[in-house]
């Protein structure tokens, strides 16, 4: 039996493909891309993505936890895979046994990851990862020279790469930019003066990729992109992108209220007229920011419908122009086209007060996702059924 949900995201796998076709375009010949699925995939998939990735031409995934590469691993897919984090020492044996290139910055989990390639008699590659500005997650940029220094005097080890991370890509004029550009350069430089090869250099994530072809380096790693969003407006223009995910729901309910009356927890919005109000079965515990209350929209029937009063829980009302004939049933748009309209992501995290970084990943939550190709759902395991 197939069950039909009530709410659901829908991925759509070409628009991931042609994503990384576009993407890979902006590269030169023999850059190497790695599309970033960390986080579920953006909440996208991790898996499905990943292997739409692949197929579509990205040479390695990159993930944040060991668990999330186990994902990919457990699933088949036999693709280097990064790990953009330093993981904890104790999963050094994980790492090696898997063949995950970590991301390394610290002699703890140099000594733990050379003892476990050593035991398992193998030889562990990984990349240093140099801070050069962000102050979040790396060796400092003057410390990276004496790190491999005393790593590639451990056994078991292999030095396959060496990145840092910006923090500004998207402003590469600036200052900051130009500094931790000058700050890798020179930490690259250094290593190469003492005879260490340093392999991969790597430092784009998606703004970089689209706007600064002078740090493409020997590759690149696009995660937002890869999904069809753009990392900031500063991108817009700059390249076509299709955004992969739609969120969707069926109308649970409908209703008439009468002047005056409120809608939802706290009555925070009262209708001026008698008003038709519709009610959707997602709320935020599926990914939907409460904090966006009474700021975003649905469509039903190829109409824009007023999001209005606290969105609860696990549902959350729309005002249904009056004119419209709405049922229970109908397919309603949170995220994604239908008719003529269009809410892009980005209305959603504007209406949130964040990026859409954080309201892709939030509808990882807890709906169920169906995968489509060319409008029309495909069978992929764990996809959930008869979506459209
Ligand atoms: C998440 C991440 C990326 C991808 O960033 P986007 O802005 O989504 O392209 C690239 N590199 C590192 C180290 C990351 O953590």
């Amino acid at each position: 039996m197939t069950r039909e949900p009530a709410a659901w995201v829908e991925v759509d796998l070409d628009a991931v493909a042609r994503n990384v076709r576009a993407l890979k375009a902006l590269t030169p010949p023999g850059c190497l891309f790695m599309a970033v699925v960390k986080a579920d995939g953006y909440g996208h998939g991790t898996v499905p993505v990943g292997r739409e990735a692949l197929s579509a031409g990205a040479d390695r995934l990159g993930v944040a936890t060991v668990e999330e590469a186990l994902h990919l691993r457990t699933a088949g897919i036999s693709a280097p895979v990064h790990l953009l984090s330093e993981p904890p020492p104790r999963d050094a044996a994980a790492v090696v046994e898997h063949h995950l290139v970590p991301a390394l910055c610290t002699r703890e989990f140099a000594d733990a990851l050379g003892s476990a390639a050593v035991s398992a008699g193998r030889r562990a590659p990984f990349h240093l990862k140099v801070d050069t500005g962000m102050n979040r997650a790396g060796v400092r940029a003057e410390e990276a020279c004496a790190l491999a220094r005393a790593v590639r005097a451990l056994p078991g080890l292999v030095l396959e790469g060496i990145f840092t991370h910006f923090a500004t890509a998207d402003d590469p004029a600036g200052r900051a930019f130009m500094r931790q550009v000058e700050r890798f350069d020179a930490a690259v430089r250094s290593l190469r003066a003492e005879g260490i090869d340093a392999g991969l250099v790597h430092a784009a994530n998606s703004a970089a990729t689209i706007l600064q072809a002078g740090v493409h380096y020997d590759m690149v790693r696009c995660g937002i992109t890869v999904y069809g969003l753009h990392p900031s407006s500063a991108t817009h223009g700059h390249i076509e992108l299709a955004p992969a995910m739609s969120v969707k729901a069926r109308v649970a309910l409908v209703k008439r209220i009468g002047a005056g009356e409120g809608v939802s927890y706290g009555l925070t919005y009262h209708a001026r007229a008698p008003e038709t109000i519709a009610t959707l079965p997602l709320g935020y515990a599926d990914g939907v920011h409460r904090v966006g209350s009474n700021k975003m929209a649905a469509i039903i029937r190829g109409t824009l419908c007023r999001q209005v009063g606290q969105v609860c829980m696990d549902q959350l009302m729309v005002v249904v122009p009056e004119g419209i004939k709405v049922q229970a049933g109908d397919v309603a748009v949170l995220v994604g086209a239908q008719g003529q309209e269009e809410i892009p992501m980005d209305a959603l995290a504007l209406a949130a007060g964040t990026v859409n970084y954080e309201t892709a990943c939030a509808f990882a939550m807890r709906l169920p996702r169906c995968y489509v190709r060319g409008g029309r759902p495909c069978d992929l395991p764990g996809a959930a059924p008869g979506c459209l």
